[in-house]
């Protein structure tokens, strides 16, 4: 791609950070002809997280719900660079950022200049400090993580195989902790215990029955963002079902064989574990704390302050950011938003070129007939601008068992349902999100072969 316009303006340059929801969609959605387009990103694939939750137990195979940066930049229209990289810091008075490559070890820093900048860097599992969750407890969020804890199923279950039943180090090893009770926790607790019931039941089916799955969560109860009859609806099947429901108990320390707790009435508990899963939330990363660090405008720790341009407080101009790594009253962080966002950047991006286009010829025209023309075009652009505006469609969750909960919003009204139909609707609207037929393709084979196969229970 030439870096001049057959009208001699330059063609500017645009890097999007991240490969995840909202950058991913941008990308897809975005005219790249327009662009030098630079993908920066530590991951070489984008990961649909609404599935994460079933892959570490096999319900769905894990290179089915990845699809890679190469394969969507190779559809674009223009040409897209890709960078496996991480953007270490971002200088946002002179546009540049520097990036460390993870192919190797022993590689340098790159300096890459803009001239616009997208940040959809995400967010980080959050641990509040608490000291041992880093060292000890396993998070899920990216592909590595589900690996990761399925590793630990097996290996829980195969040292447990060989003590005598009733010690109490068998019962710790078959002890599996998961601490967090909004979605992220709720939907592996439920993945994990219809893993336990339908699979293992069969594999091990003696040490099956000794499983415990326990919940724990430091508010009175789970899904807070849902409606409280299907938040009621959840801890009964819960219960009904054997997950262990730890209610009002702020997890506080964390060794590796056990977790310690303060519940209700202040009560101090320890709770062994032979697997310990947290999911308590998002936390800002790094590159995203420096860059609020920089920006006078920037006074909030909850993520990077934008407008409803989704462009960066401080720096309007230039740098626009999306997702998890921001923070705006009404927006929560959730696949859903950073989609739009990355949509309606999309069609942004479109508008900002068609601006810089007439400045550019604003620049080079010396007709002042032609100048007035052109200023009363552009002051037409500027005000025609559309804000961000996020529509609802409301949220979905996994219960196990196959049962599911939705809060749906249509306009004005809301509607919730929750059970069997619903968790129909779930898999259905799951697979229409899919970014690519490959992903929806292997997910509904995944999950016909779970049917008649059941769920793989090696690594
Ligand atoms: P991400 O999708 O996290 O992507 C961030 C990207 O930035 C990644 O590619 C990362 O590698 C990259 N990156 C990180 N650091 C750097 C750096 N320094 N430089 C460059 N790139 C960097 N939401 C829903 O709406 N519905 C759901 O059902 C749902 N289920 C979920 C299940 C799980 C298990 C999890 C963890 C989340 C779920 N979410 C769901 C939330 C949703 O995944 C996030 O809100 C969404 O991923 C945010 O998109 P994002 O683009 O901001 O960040
Ligand atoms: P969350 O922030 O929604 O929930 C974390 C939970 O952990 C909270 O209920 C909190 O009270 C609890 N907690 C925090 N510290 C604790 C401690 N020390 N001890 C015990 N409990 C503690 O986090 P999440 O579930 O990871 O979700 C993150 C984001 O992703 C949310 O915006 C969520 O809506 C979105 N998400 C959506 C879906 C879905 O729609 N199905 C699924 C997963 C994630």
């Amino acid at each position: 791609q030439s870096s001049t316009f057959p009208n001699g303006s330059k063609r500017k340059t645009l890097i999007i950070l991240g490969s995840g929801w909202g950058s991913i969609t941008l990308l897809k959605s975005l005219d790249t002809t327009l662009y030098n387009v630079i993908v920066v990103s530590p991951r070489n694939h984008f990961l649909f997280t609404p599935l994460l939750p079933s892959t570490p137990v096999g319900t769905v195979e894990m290179k089915s719900i990845i699809e890679p940066v190469r394969s969507v930049a190779r559809r674009c229209p223009g040409e897209v660079h890709y960078y496996e990289a991480e953007a270490s810091d971002i200088d946002p008075v002179n546009k540049k950022i520097t990036v460390l490559p993870v192919s190797s070890p022993n590689s340098t820093a790159i300096e890459l200049d803009y001239d616009y900048l997208v940040v959809g860097v995400g967010a980080q599992s959050n641990t509040f400090g608490i000291p041992g969750v880093y060292e000890n407890a396993s998070f899920l969020k990216e592909i590595s993580d589900a690996q990761e804890i399925r590793q630990k199923i097996m290996a829980s279950i195969e040292n447990a195989i060989s003590l005598p039943q009733g010690s109490e180090e068998r019962k710790r090893l078959l002890s599996y902790v998961v601490v967090g009770g909004g979605p992220t926790g709720v939907e592996f607790a439920a993945e994990l215990k219809d893993y336990i019931d339908e699979d293992l039941n069969k594999w091990v089916p003696g040490i099956s029955k000794e499983i415990t799955v326990t919940l724990v969560e430091a508010l009175p109860n789970i899904l807070n963002m849902f409606d409280k009859s299907l938040v009621q609806y959840a801890e009964e099947l819960f219960r009904k079902e054997k997950v262990e429901l730890q209610l009002k108990s702020m997890v506080q320390k964390v060794d590796s064989t056990k977790v310690t707790m303060k519940c209700d009435n202040n009560e101090i508990k320890e709770l062994p574990y032979g697997l310990l899963v947290w999911a308590t939330g998002n936390g800002q990363r790094q590159v995203t704390k420096d860059l609020m660090a920089k920006v006078d405008k920037q006074d909030s720790r909850r993520g990077l302050l934008i407008n409803e341009k989704l462009q960066l407080l401080g720096h309007e101009d230039s740098i626009f950011a999306i997702g998890d790594c921001t923070f705006h009253p009404g927006l929560v962080p959730t696949a859903e938003v950073a989609h739009q966002e990355g949509e309606y950047l999309a069609d942004q991006f479109k508008h900002l070129y068609k601006l810089d286009q007439v400045k550019y010829e604003i620049s080079t025209t010396k007709d002042s007939s032609k100048l007035t023309s052109l200023n009363n075009k552009l002051t037409k652009l500027e005000n025609s601008a559309d804000d961000f505006k996020f529509v609802h469609r409301g949220a979905l969750a996994y219960l196990g068992r196959e049962k599911a909960i939705a809060d749906l919003s249509f306009g004005n009204s809301k509607y919730t349902s929750s059970g069997s139909f619903t968790f129909l609707f779930w898999r259905f609207a799951y697979l229409s999100m899919c970014i690519s037929f490959r992903n929806r393709y292997l997910i509904f084979m995944d999950w016909v072969k779970m049917n008649i196969l059941g769920r793989n229970s090696s690594v």
